[in-house]
């Protein structure tokens, strides 16, 4: 008999563990979320991201373990999959040395060296020469990344989840063990995978003060230039940055941003706005016609997301709770992917896989 599995959340965490699940025959999934794909909301991370894969993980750390375990995948999607919204991006990654001890150079500590951890994870990484660099940068690096329309991508992999059986239900938790009661089997479910993000600061059960948000801040507009760059720092505030990324399969272009850590704040600032649009052409000329500035950018929509940050990183843990019932609960954690959890989405969920299968060992269980 396959076991009875709640996957807990809809954003790319939750679709991604429960993808794999559903894919073994071992398992009979259910996912509940609040948010679903084609849903835009300031508690729904995933559909604001870009999104691209650009490691930032420390060496050694299981973020990193992650993000090399996702490239493959994506990979492969991106050769095999077009109807997935993933393709081939080359990227470059612009270093200014004096941008030092900012959180956006934090942030891209591990992007910018020189001999970055995944130059051999990622095809065609090289060290850009002097001459190939803007004026103002003092290196740079490059490599082919992708990127992903989350706008396809997530409808997608929701589709993927429904074509392996799973059954997708919206549903509002206060409390994490309350999912063992939503199985759509009717059945109590055996196990509960929390993928609720941000929202495991508060989720009655999990309540996990470790977790903060980093804001993020993007304009998502038609002019289409075949560009993905990024770079390390600006001159208008060290919790700003400037990256540019071409969707696929015409999901425009998205400009960013910013790492505000600890801000809430729902509604773009229009004066970030104004500085991120500026800032992109000046990096990119081409995605406006020649002698125009931003008022030639054409608009689809400005866009704030939360990033679930974590201090320690990641959580995929396992995890015995009573539920209000009194009857006792497998969960695995996953979540508190920070900005990158599109490019660990398959490490991470594969790890929580793991631990799903070995919480589900007759002797394993709680
Ligand atoms: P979420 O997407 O927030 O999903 C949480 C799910 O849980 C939702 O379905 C929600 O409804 C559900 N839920 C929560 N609480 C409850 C409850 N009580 N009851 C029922 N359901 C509940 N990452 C990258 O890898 N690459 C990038 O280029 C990138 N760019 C980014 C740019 C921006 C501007 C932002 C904001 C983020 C970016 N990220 C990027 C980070 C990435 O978006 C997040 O790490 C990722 O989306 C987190 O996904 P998640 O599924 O864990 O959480």
């Amino acid at each position: 008999m396959p076991a009875n599995v709640v996957v807990l959340g809809a954003g790319v965490s939750g679709l991604t563990t429960a993808l794999l699940l559903a894919r073994d025959s071992k398992y009979n999934v259910t996912v509940i979320a609040k948010h679903m794909p084609g849903d835009y909301n300031i508690e729904y991370a995933s559909p604001w991201a870009g999104a691209n894969y650009l490691p930032v993980a420390k060496p050694g750390t299981s973020s990193e373990t992650y993000e090399r375990g996702t490239w493959p995948e994506l990979e492969r999607i991106a050769e095999d999959l077009p109807e997935a919204g993933v393709h081939f991006q080359d990227t470059v990654i612009y270093r200014r040395a004096k941008d030092a001890g900012t959180a956006t150079a934090d942030w891209f500590a591990e992007l910018i060296k020189d001999d970055a951890w995944f130059k051999d994870v990622v095809p065609n990484f090289r060290v850009l020469p002097k001459n190939e660099l803007p004026e103002g940068m003092d290196g740079g690096t490059s490599f082919t990344s992708v990127c992903i329309n989350t706008a396809l991508y997530l409808p997608w992999l929701a589709s993927q989840c429904l074509k392996y059986g799973a059954v997708i239900r919206r549903g509002v938790l206060s409390h994490v063990s309350d999912a063992a009661t939503l199985h759509h089997s009717g059945k109590r479910a055996d196990m509960i995978v929390n993928c609720t993000g941000l929202s495991s600061l508060k989720l009655g059960g999990v309540e996990d003060k470790a977790l903060y948000p980093a804001r993020g801040q993007i304009v998502i507009v038609r002019n289409d230039v075949n560009v993905m760059a990024s770079v390390s720092g600006t001159d208008d505030g060290p919790d700003e940055a400037t990256y540019i990324m071409h969707r696929a399969a015409g999901g425009g272009c998205v400009l960013g941003g910013c790492l505000q850590k600890n801000n809430w704040e729902s509604q773009p600032d229009p004066n970030l706005a104004i500085r991120i649009m500026k800032r992109c052409v000046t990096l990119c000329p081409e995605l406006v016609p020649k002698g125009k500035g931003i008022e030639a950018l054409d608009i689809i929509r400005h866009g704030v997301g939360l990033r679930p940050m974590r201090n320690g990183g990641i959580r995929v843990e396992k995890d015995g709770l009573k539920g209000r019932d009194g009857e006792s609960v497998n969960v695995v954690h996953n979540y508190g992917h920070g900005g990158y959890g599109y490019q660990t989405s398959y490490g991470a969920s594969q790890a929580a896989q793991k631990l799903v299968e070995e919480m589900l060992q007759p002797k394993a269980r709680l």
